[in-house]
């Protein structure tokens, strides 16, 4: 007896339960019609992948930031550049090499490193690392030429470092390289010297940070090359190289 009453009571929960489904699901149109409270996830977007299986949004992303620059005239320097000089490589790269800012080739080019210590520097790379230059990715910290090739001003840092800042983000590489005293010194916010600084891993935002001497500064000083080689030793040992 007692268990056909709880049968009974059973089967009206139920038919009550399909009624409650049925009048909700009429009133279903999407997922915001349903937030009773609960946080939906957004669906996550379609990540779209190249040839070789990486995520071609990397590109898309530093393409925008290099549209955002277009014109920039947040310093002095938009009146006396030729050329922007964004950056060039692999947006995928495990390695990022950050210089100081653009000289007269790089100006006239609008690429990063094409003169005489990019030269040196592409060495390092191909010779030392046995890695091809379009598999790493390289930037300065200012993106416009200082005239006469003077030393960057705090101003052009400050207003220039937003931009290095985001391409960082989207590259995240395993390593940054800061190639010379003011790409250690701003990506480090410090103003120890690089003579201190090198030789050993520090960190920018998580990603491991090895500054080392600036290849121009390596044409000027030879005996400088040991020590950047076994810097440059030590970032192939982090990326298994
Ligand atoms: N020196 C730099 O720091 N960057 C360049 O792009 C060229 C020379």
């Amino acid at each position: 007896m007692e268990e056909s009453i709880l049968n009974l009571a059973g089967n009206e929960l139920q038919k009550e339960l399909l009624k409650a489904v049925k009048a909700l699901k009429g009133q279903v149109v999407n997922q915001d019609s349903l937030s009773v409270g609960i946080e939906w996830k957004k669906t996550p977007q379609t990540v779209k992948k190249d040839k070789s299986g990486h995520n071609i949004n990397k590109e898309e992303m530093l393409k925008k930031v290099c549209r955002e620059m277009t014109n920039c005239q947040l310093c002095p320097l938009g009146g006396t550049r030729k050329n922007i000089v964004f950056g060039v490589g692999n947006p995928h790269a495990k390695i990022v090499f950050v210089g100081e800012a653009p000289g007269a080739d790089e100006d006239e080019q609008g690429l990063p490193f094409v003169g005489r210590a990019g030269q040196l520097l592409t060495d390092i790379i191909v010779k030392g690392m046995k890695i091809a230059r379009k598999d790493v990715y390289i930037c300065n910290i200012l993106k416009c030429r200082p005239p006469n090739n003077r030393n960057p001003l705090p101003d052009e840092i400050s207003k220039c470092e937003p931009f290095l800042k985001k391409q960082l983000q989207i590259i995240s590489p395993k390593i940054i390289c800061a190639l010379g005293t003011f790409a250690a010194h701003t990506l480090l916010n410090t103003d120890i010297p690089i003579s201190a600084l090198r030789g050993r891993f520090h960190l920018y935002e998580g990603i491991k940070l090895m500054p080392t001497y600036h290849p121009a500064y390596l044409l000027r000083n030879p005996s400088a090359k040991k020590p950047v080689w076994e810097d440059v030793q030590m970032i192939m040992k982090e990326i298994n190289l």
